[in-house]
């Protein structure tokens, strides 16, 4: 039999690994050097916008949306196909969360939804990159100047994808990125806030780290109500490791993605009815490869299958109205059927860096055996 074929896997080199244990040796293993080296790239490459580094991708957001100003009464857009933090950090701040359908291509929220869900309270959009691939951003910005909102990017699987040749994050309003271990690059556990000014940016460093504020040469005071959200320099060891293999991994993902497409051939969706990804290759950093199963095989049935074959299969994701939570909060099932049907049917097959063509193969193999 062979090996087991997890959906994803980190992969951390040795010279990262090198570099976590001089940090473990070095005596300062909270926020030092290595925090600010890994700030200084990350804003190089995002065009020398300020970057801000934390402890996840969550609380970027939530500090995004603290930083921004919004609050109780204000209404936010998302979409239901997100991991649950992208809605929980609206409710986080005491906001009111909005959702808006999703285009069943992309599997992104569909602005046409978005612009229709806009009302007198609304204050911000927070779209997501579903499997790394951007949205339509002219549009979304044309969207979000005509109605003054501001825009809080969940970029947390898209770091790697470009619009129209730029890096996401390299332009726009507030852009959050997630480190987390299964992500294109990790520091484990973390994330980044891309801001748009150094006011914003000494407001992050406040909401990271309690409020503080320096004031003289030995004094600090507290104005605002922070939190504890810092990134270590063991953290960020491994992301500046992880960071320098940005492009490798960028491509590689691309090679793979290719050759999904190739092996399960341009009649895999007539013979199956399953929906394959939109099949472009240079936009998205295919974070995720996600087809959408036939009503025909449930889900746990799919995985189940394939299991049988040793081959992993990830879920991303429920749709979110539908959680408890949220259902207390008046969604309920019928509001976002597209929504609903994707995040019934939805299945990520492997894709990580470690990967081979041939572990393609043989996930499309199985996937044939189980579709027919
Ligand atoms: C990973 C992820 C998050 C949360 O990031 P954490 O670093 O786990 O807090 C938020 N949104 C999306 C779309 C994600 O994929």
């Amino acid at each position: 039999m062979t090996a087991f074929l997890p959906f994803s896997r980190p992969t951390i080199d040795e010279a990262t690994i090198a570099s976590v244990a001089d940090t473990l040796r070095s005596g300062w293993i909270t926020s030092g050097p290595k925090v600010a080296e890994f700030e200084k790239q990350l804003s190089a490459y995002f065009g020398g916008r300020p970057v801000r580094t934390f402890n996840s991708g969550t609380c970027t957001m939530e500090i995004a949306l603290r930083i921004a100003g919004i609050g109780a009464g204000d209404e936010v857009i998302t979409t239901p196909i997100s991991w649950v933090a992208t809605a929980n950090v609206i409710l986080e701040v005491g906001a009111t969360p909005v959702f808006a359908d999703i285009d069943p291509v992309t599997r992104n929220i569909d602005l046409d939804k978005v612009e229709a869900a806009i009302t007198s309270k609304t204050r911000a959009i927070i779209p997501v990159y579903l499997a790394g691939r951007p949205l339509d951003m002219d549009r979304l910005y044309a969207i979000a100047a005509k109605h003054g909102l501001r825009v809080i990017e969940d970029a947390a699987q898209a770091i790697g994808s470009t619009w129209q040749g730029k890096p996401i994050g390299s332009f726009g309003d507030f852009v959050s990125f997630s480190f987390q271990a299964n992500k294109n690059i990790t520091t484990s556990e973390g994330g980044c806030l891309v801001l748009n000014n150094m006011e914003e940016a000494a407001l992050a460093e406040k909401y990271r780290l309690q409020g503080v504020t320096r004031c003289g040469w030995d004094g600090i005071d507290v104005d605002v109500l922070g939190g504890k959200y810092n990134m270590t320099d063991i953290a960020a060891a491994i992301g500046l490791g992880q960071f320098a293999q940005l492009e490798k991994i960028t491509a590689h993902r691309r090679r793979l993605a290719q050759h999904y497409f190739k092996v399960l051939g341009s009649d895999f969706e007539a013979k199956t009815g399953a929906q394959l990804p939109p099949a472009e290759h240079e936009s998205t950093n295919w974070h995720l490869f996600q087809i959408v199963l036939p009503d025909r095989i449930t889900r746990p049935e799919f995985m189940e299958r394939m299991k049988a074959y040793n081959i992993g299969v990830g879920f991303h994701y429920a749709p979110i109205h539908l959680f408890k939570l949220y259902r207390e909060l008046g969604f309920h099932e019928g509001m976002f059927p597209i929504s609903e049907q994707v995040g019934r049917q939805i299945v990520s097959l492997p894709m990580f860096y470690a990967m081979t063509t041939e572990d393609v193969e043989r996930t499309c193999a199985a996937m044939r055996e189980v579709l027919g």
